[in-house]
This record gives structure tokens, sequence and C-alpha cells, in this order.
């Protein structure tokens, strides 16, 4: 069985002004990337389909759904929901897109047609509130994955890892009253989203870390921390929110990653997923802005999930 990228042409449509760092030009750097490293046609390339809104609904209020849809601005225009976060024309169809891309590549994976599966997608999602968009993001795509896998196709236990150098606030807060769900994640800190950080639980293990941490600090951390409590928890599924912006050349996050690390993290997880999910892994894209590093990052993280 192989490994499938999931992505669609919308998801590039979909942009917040010129200076932004969350740029189209991301997916076609990965999209690039993939093809330099001679691994684009071991993969299996699937469309992204749109979302439901009942898919998006069990995670998000119907405001934070009708913020998106219902604030479509003219051609050239842009619809500010924060500081940093934007509509345009084409954002409900890409957001629509990339959650669609989630719930597909979960029901692709539980039904066995591909191991596990990469969604090179966006807007992002992490930060996607139950309420509201926020932080680049408009739907959450792994909480809404994970939801369906609990929901929908009955899945008993679900993990969540979450590698981004921001905390996935929207995602923590989706999951917090979820028993069924274990989030694992690490994160810059102090740093945006500057949110409370909250203690550990057999259902969230948050790992802060200084800014300058580097692959050997984030490698023992996880394996003191994320490895037992993934074991304990036995996860029948794992999502990652895969953001590769704790990359050392990532001039928005401070931390010092290298593609080794992803590569190795992502060994980590297949190990427990194989142990006690048959394997099963979706992987979404959350963040990752040096557009060669990203590219570099994510071929990485490919090669590891398709053990090639
Ligand atoms: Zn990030």
């Amino acid at each position: 069985m192989s490994t499938a990228i999931y992505s669609h042409p919308d998801c590039q449509r979909h942009e917040m002004g010129s200076w932004h760092p969350e740029c189209p030009a991301r997916l076609q750097a990965i999209a690039d990337q993939l093809i330099n490293a001679h691994i684009d046609d071991l993969l299996q390339h699937r469309e992204a389909p749109l979302a439901n809104v009942e898919d998006i609904a069990r995670n998000h209020s119907a405001n934070a759904i009708s913020i998106v849809r219902d604030n479509l601005p003219a051609a050239g225009d842009y619809y500010p929901i924060d500081g940093d976060t934007s509509l345009n024309p084409h954002s409900w169809q890409a957001a629509l897109r990339a959650a669609g891309a989630a719930v597909a590549a979960t029901n692709a994976v539980i039904d066995g047609e591909i191991a596990n599966a990469f969604c090179a997608v966006r807007p992002p999602g992490h930060h996607a509130r139950p309420t509201e968009p926020m932080g680049f993001c408009m739907f959450n795509n792994v909480a809404i994955a994970a939801k369906y896998a609990l929901e929908v196709r009955g899945l008993a236990r679900v993990a969540v890892v979450d590698f981004d150098v921001h905390h996935g606030n929207g995602t923590e807060e989706a999951l917090l009253k979820e028993p069924r769900a274990l989030m694992v994640s690490f994160f810059q800190h102090p740093f945006y989203p500057y949110c409370e950080v909250l203690p550990d639980t057999p259902n969230r293990v948050n790992v802060p870390v200084p800014a300058g941490a580097k692959g050997d600090l984030v490698r023992q951390l996880v394996l003191d921390k994320w490895l037992p409590a993934l074991h304990a928890f036995k996860p029948e599924m794992i999502f990652i929110s895969a953001g590769f912006d704790a990359h050392r050349e990532d001039e928005l996050g401070g931390m010092g990653l290298v593609e080794a690390d992803y590569a190795w993290m992502t060994e980590q997880v297949m190990n427990v997923a194989r142990q006690y999910a048959q394997g099963r892994i979706v992987s979404c894209l959350e963040g990752g802005y040096n557009l060669s590093a990203l590219g570099r990052s994510v071929v990485a993280h490919v090669k590891a999930l398709a053990e090639i």
C-alpha cells in the first residue's frame, strides 16, 4: 500500500496579500521538492474533495462557519478576520478543500486503500478555534478529521501529534473534553498564540520549549514525554499537525530543527501507529514559511511515511 498526497489547485487560490508568509507558493515549493527528490511518482496523488459542512460543523459553531462562508470579498479585495488572517474570494472553497482532504484521507486510510496520507493543503488549521478562525487558519482540518474518525467511523481512540513551532491552541480547545482523543505537542514558549500552557493529563501532553531549542532537546522530549503517553493511550489512528516552522531556516519560528529531525519524529509516530493503529496516519500541513526548508522538510516527512 502506498502513501497518498492529497491536494487541490483551489488551495493555491486563497491568499492573504503579497506580503503574507502563508502564501500559495508554499504548496508549489512542496510539489517542486517532491519532484526534485525523485519521490513524486512513488506517491499516490489524490484530489482533495470539498468537505461537507456537516463534517466541519462537528468541530465548529455555525457562527465560525458563517464567518468564512458569508464574508467573501469581491475580486481583488480582502475581508479581515484578525490582524494577520483574511479572506479572499477563494478562501471558502480552499478551506473546504483543506478540511475535505483530511476527511477523505481518513476514510481512505481506514478503508485500507492507502497506508497513510499527507495533505498538502492550505489554509492550515491548528489555530482555528471551534468558535472562530484565527492565526492564518479557517477550519481545524485535523480536529475535524479526528472527530470524524471517532463519530462517523467509530474508532475508539485517536491521537493528534502536533510538531508545529506554534501551540495548536485550536486543536487543544476542540479536544479538551474528548477523552477518546490524546493530543501531544511541543511548541516554542513563550510565543504566539500566547495562551496558557495547560497541565498534562492522560489526554494531553504539552511540551513548551525555549527559543533556540534544537533537535537533540526535542528528540529527548519526544522520548520522555510523547512516547510514554502514546503507548499508554494506544490510539487506533494518529493525526499529525505537520508544521515545519520549527526548522532552523524558518524566520517565523525561533527553533533549530532540521530535515533529519522531522524524519526521526515521523518514524517514532510510525512505530506507535504500527503497534496499535494498523499504521493509520493522516498528516496535514500546518506552518512552514521558508519555502526551501519547507519543501525539503516535507520530503523528509513523506519519505518516512512512505518508507522510501
Ligand atoms: Zn506555526
